[in-house]
């Protein structure tokens, strides 16, 4: 026991400063691109061609990218051979409704807080039931780490719960399996009102790599929950998921 806290008292305080200061994040993590689609040559189709998710698309606004769909993989940049998408190490990605993850490389639109009534409920005291709906773990993961003395969630007021009884969102990864989809809506009518539902990565956004596979709902795109917060990323890193909790809950000035 005395071994255990010399140790503790060696490593010391752990756990980052953020939001006061902001996160160090290595240059080669991959955050929001910056594009610039009119360095396009007419021709050019090798991004479209080499995107695994169908998420770089055209309509008559021109070239866009669904960072709900983006699994943030970089072949697109790497195929590119005009620098139209460059990867920044940009991780403030997630936003309060769908259409704003549609990205032409201008201002997105992030995650606006709550309204007043209910976050002054809800901003200091935050449990979430995590339902894994057939996800690869990697999601989970992320979420999980954020348990850790690193980033210590609980001093916000935000926990993980077992229960959906004793939770105030439920937050859903995985591309939502068939198998999923009944537990998914039972845990989600266990939650007592009122209730949020956070999509968390690729898969639960839209589906992610198994997007259109006949036996995925390509995740809450293709089911009824009315979702309050998209968390992009596959899988999002641990201080995206933050981010967006703390702009939901109405912790984090606007940007
Ligand atoms: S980074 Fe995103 S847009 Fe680019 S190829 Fe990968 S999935 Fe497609
Ligand atoms: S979004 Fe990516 S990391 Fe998350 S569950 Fe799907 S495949 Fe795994």
């Amino acid at each position: 026991m005395l071994n255990v806290l010399l140790e503790r008292f060696r490593q010391g305080y752990r756990t980052i400063p953020y939001p006061d200061v902001p996160p160090v994040l290595p240059d080669r993590l991959r955050g929001l691109p910056t594009l610039d689609f009119s360095l396009c040559e007419e021709s050019c189709q090798k991004c479209f061609v080499v995107c695994p998710t169908k998420a770089l698309s055209k309509d008559e606004q021109g070239t866009f990218m669904d960072l709900g769909k983006c699994l943030f993989c970089g072949e697109c940049e790497k195929v590119c051979p005009n620098g139209c998408i460059k990867f920044t190490s940009e991780y403030r990605l997630s936003v309060r409704k769908r259409e704003n993850l549609i990205f032409r490389g201008e201002h997105l639109q992030r995650a606006e807080p709550l309204e007043e009534s209910m976050k002054s409920i809800f901003s200091h005291s935050f449990k979430i039931r995590q339902v894994s709906a057939s996800g690869c773990n990697a999601c989970e993961a992320d979420i999980n780490v954020l348990g850790t003395p690193g980033f210590d969630l609980g001093r916000f007021g935000i926990q993980v719960v077992a229960s959906p009884r004793h939770a105030d969102a439920i937050m859903i990864t995985g591309p939502v399996s068939r198998n999923m989809q009944l537990a998914l809506e039972k845990t989600y009518f266990s939650v007592p009102t009122p209730r949020f539902v956070i999509a968390s990565g690729a898969c639960a956004i839209n589906g992610g790599p198994f997007i259109g596979l006949p036996d995925v709902n390509n995740g809450v795109a293709g089911g009824s929950l009315k979702v309050d917060l998209f968390i992009p990323g596959c899988p999002p890193h641990p201080m995206t998921i933050l981010d967006g909790l703390l702009r939901f809950l109405g912790r984090l000035k606007q940007n």
